[in-house]
């Protein structure tokens, strides 16, 4: 059998110095532990305008829709502002995202032990917190028609529509129940059944999903406005939670930062199985390219490294071997090793983006 594929799109600005980071990660895996992976690596965003005229082209494109899976760095700078929508660096991440059919966007988010003062909350409340949010990505409000400003009665009236088929709460539902089932056999679906009678369909379908196929499952159903009260009350009471478009945006963003740094946050957008029975996926981490420390070796490569994760987990079914890296990362921040934008006011030399990667690679050896 061949070795299973990744393509590796490490982008603009601090993309490719913290994916630098993951490619020695990636070596460590094939060295130590025999996973091999047959790795490839191409241009998007602005690097690929400046090479090609285009943010992602078509033979890149199709390199991603053939692989197991994408890994991508960040995409975007100030050298790329003023071009035409058409050819920004963006277009070509949401040209993957759209072409790929990526409709489940999975955001963790996870509280290492080491890091619970940065949270905005109590300690107590977010130390060892470990939820994931399953985001609807391809429809609902942001994409339902009629959308528009319209004249009505001699003035403007702005309309977006709130449209889910029930297939599209199918699959994501489904994506849902299986990640549930590789953690704590827990979701809790989002909506706003009282209001709404997309929400109404949304809890009726993700409902019978469930009692369908996936007894094992404990679900329980809650309104969004709640939902987003309980995740700062008490995050730690969720595993999987799901979600439409518009609620997953402004959950995500809640859950986020939860845990504190921009640099760690990973996250992870599925797509259909292919024939593999592997779902199309694209792993990436929440920053952007940080033009502001992009070439000075300051960035935390901690949240590429954590996407990387994912893809062990979610692509390639090793969830040993992401808990393995997960726990390196672990250990590396309880040692105290901090990159800049994990230091307080204590003070101290921070870690660069090399030296956190080799602290994660030690880490990775201690425990063999
Ligand atoms: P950003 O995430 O790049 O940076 C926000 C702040 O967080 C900056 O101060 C940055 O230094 C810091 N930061 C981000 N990642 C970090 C890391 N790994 N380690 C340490 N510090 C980190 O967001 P922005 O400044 O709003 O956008 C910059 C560029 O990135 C823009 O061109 C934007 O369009 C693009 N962008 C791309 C993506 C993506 O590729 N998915 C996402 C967001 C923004």
């Amino acid at each position: 059998m061949s070795n299973p594929s990744l393509l590796i799109l490490p982008g603009d600005g601090i993309g490719p110095e913290v994916m630098a980071e993951v490619r020695k990660i990636i070596d460590w895996f094939a060295d130590r532990r025999g996973l091999v992976f047959d790795v490839s690596e191409d241009l998007v965003g602005g690097c690929s305008y400046d090479k090609h005229g285009t943010p992602l082209t078509d033979e890149v494109m199709a390199k991603a829709q053939s692989v197991d899976a994408v890994l991508l760095g960040a995409v975007g700078g100030p050298a790329y502002d003023d071009l035409d929508f058409s050819v920004k660096p963006e277009r070509g991440l949401l040209r993957l995202r759209k072409e790929m059919d990526l409709f489940a966007n999975l955001r963790p988010a996870q509280c290492f032990d080491a890091l619970a003062d940065f949270s905005s909350l109590k300690r107590d409340i977010v130390a060892g917190l470990d939820i994931m949010i399953v985001r609807e990505l391809t429809s609902g409000s942001y994409f339902g028609e009629p959308r528009g400003i319209f004249e009505e009665n001699g003035e403007r009236v702005g309309i977006n529509t709130q449209r889910y088929t029930e297939s599209e709460i199918d699959r994501v539902a489904r994506a849902a129940f299986d990640l549930a089932r590789k953690r704590d056999k827990r979701v809790c679906s989002m909506e706003k059944a009282n209001v709404m009678e997309s929400g109404i369909l949304w809890r009726e379908v993700v409902q019978a999903v469930h009692d369908a196929d996936y007894p094992d499952i404990e679900l329980t159903h809650m309104y969004a406005d709640n939902g987003g009260m309980q995740l700062v009350r008490n995050p730690k009471q969720f595993d999987v939670i799901v979600t439409d478009n518009l609620f997953g945006d402004l959950l995500s963003d809640v859950a986020a930062m939860l845990t504190g740094s921009l640099g760690m946050l990973p996250s992870a957008s599925l797509g259909a199985p292919m024939e593999n029975g592997r779902p199309k996926a694209l792993y990436e981490p929440v920053h952007g390219s940080a033009p502001d420390i992009a070439g000075q070796g300051k960035a935390n490569p901690i949240a590429c490294v954590l996407s990387f994760a994912m893809a062990l987990r979610y692509s390639f079914d090793k969830g040993d071997e992401a808990a393995r890296l997960e726990g390196a990362v672990e250990q590396v921040l309880a040692d105290g090793v901090r990159s800049a934008d994990l230091m307080q006011a204590e003070g101290g030399k921070p870690a660069s983006t090399s030296e956190m990667g080799d602290a994660i690679i030690a880490a990775l050896e201690n425990n063999l």
